[in-house]
């Protein structure tokens, strides 16, 4: 169990970390800085979930390129606790890693590992490849391997931390993380049997590596 300044320091390592692996290209920024953008593919959003789905422009964290948005004008952000703020980035930075480099976690790394952070990029076909697996592959809703492939990458940090800090989880855990993979959500990624599925499977993983002391933070 772990008190929320101990998020705060995992929390500082992961973005230290994170932003000298991606040489400093790293950006946090509020979706309202480009308004115009988040408003209109918020709304495009809506459209294709026939009205179901949560605002993209207030209620999600983005990641584009190299920048992180933060929802609506970033205001219940720095409010937010440690360990909120270590979840979120946990999952982001996951996306990014997998995204730049194709390995999905700089976490996993020994901390005693010196580490050579100038290692080289993936190649751009790499990159296209993630984004293409993200939105289409091989279908854009329910058999959408390629997004929730990626997504129970991200996921995976916070049943990791959830883990981490009660020593337990709950069935609000399971609920919310059907809740990402089977509903508008992520366009419905999953079926409801598959997301029952992949989320157990991710679970027990989780729980082996805890209980075998295998988990890393910040
Ligand atoms: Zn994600």
């Amino acid at each position: 169990m772990k008190g929320d300044q101990d998020w705060g320091v995992y929390y500082a390592r992961l973005l230290t970390k994170a932003k000298e692996r991606h040489q400093h290209k790293l950006k946090i920024r509020p979706k309202s800085d480009l308004l115009w953008f988040w408003k209109t593919l918020s709304f495009l959003l809506k459209m294709i979930t026939f009205g179901k789905g949560p605002s993209l422009y207030d209620s999600f964290f983005t990641v584009i390129g190299r920048t992180i948005w933060l929802p609506g004008e970033g205001e219940g952000w720095e409010k937010s606790s440690w360990f909120y703020k270590y979840t979120v980035m946990s999952h982001e930075i996951d996306h990014l890693d997998y995204c730049y480099f194709g390995d999905s976690d700089i976490r996993d790394i020994d901390h005693n590992e010196v580490k050579d952070w100038k290692e080289k990029e993936a190649a751009w076909y790499w990159k296209f490849w993630y984004n293409f697996k993200y939105l289409f592959w091989p279908f854009p809703i329910f058999w959408a391997y390629g997004r929730q492939d990626i997504e129970i990458r991200g996921y995976r940090r916070n049943i990791e931390a959830h883990l981490h800090r009660n020593g337990r989880l709950g069935e609000g855990m399971k609920i919310f993380l059907y809740q990402q993979f089977a509903s508008s959500n992520y366009l419905w990624m999953a079926t409801p049997r598959r997301a029952e599925e992949l989320i157990q499977t991710e679970i027990d993983a989780v729980k082996k590596a805890h209980a075998e002391n295998k988990l890393r933070f910040g």
